[in-house]
């Protein structure tokens, strides 16, 4: 069974005016279809076809690495984003964010720094790693559950991420993607599910 694309968990068009439709057609219709494409390409007829992807990130390196890291990390960044997200978390995460980086102004501060200060392609992420709410970010198709951290929530800072609906504005993505596309409830379902307290 080759590995297979998710559907978006919205149309292509519930992001406007965030993010565009032509965005989409990009970002989920050429560049994540193509690290599928590539990874069922790898993995055709060989034991690893039939792995999770998780699996392969935690035991693979090089190009197979890759192509499953990039495939997870685009399901899981699409599942991030809402229409009407932004806000502010509510409950047991909310309370997580405040005792970890003080408050949630801080949390904001620190996930934008670190989507800002990854130079090149990467994302920027917020994770669980024992017990404790961290803000990192990773180089290219690097994922966080190769260091045993678990992923709460990411934002892809490659330009293809960005360049259509914002150019060279890596800042100005990240700003609205903190006001106005982060889905906290996905957020939250993450950190309960790592066992968060
Ligand atoms: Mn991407």
């Amino acid at each position: 069974m080759p590995f297979e694309q998710p559907p978006l968990p919205y149309a292509k068009d519930a992001l406007v005016p965030h993010l565009s439709v032509e965005h989409f057609d990009f970002h989920y219709g050429k560049h994540h279809k193509a690290y599928l494409d590539k990874l069922n390409e790898l993995t055709a007829g060989k034991p690893e076809g039939s792995k999770s992807l998780e699996e392969l990130i935690k035991t693979t390196e090089g190009p197979l690495f890759n192509q499953a890291a990039q495939v997870w990390n685009h399901t899981f960044y699409w599942n991030c984003m809402k229409k009407g997200g932004g806000g502010a978390p509510s409950g047991k995460l909310a309370d997580a964010i405040k005792r970890d980086f003080g408050s949630f102004d801080d949390f904001k501060k620190k996930f934008h720094e670190a989507g800002m200060t990854q130079f090149g392609s990467g994302w920027a992420w917020l994770v669980l790693k024992n017990g404790k709410l961290e803000v990192a970010k990773s180089a290219n198709a690097e994922c966080p559950l190769k260091q045993g951290a678990t992923p709460i929530l990411t934002c892809d800072v490659w330009e293809h991420a960005y360049y259509i609906d914002y150019r060279n504005a890596r800042a100005k993505f990240l700003d609205t993607f903190l006001a106005s596309l982060v889905n906290w409830d996905f957020a939250a379902k993450n950190y309960e599910k790592a066992g968060g307290k």
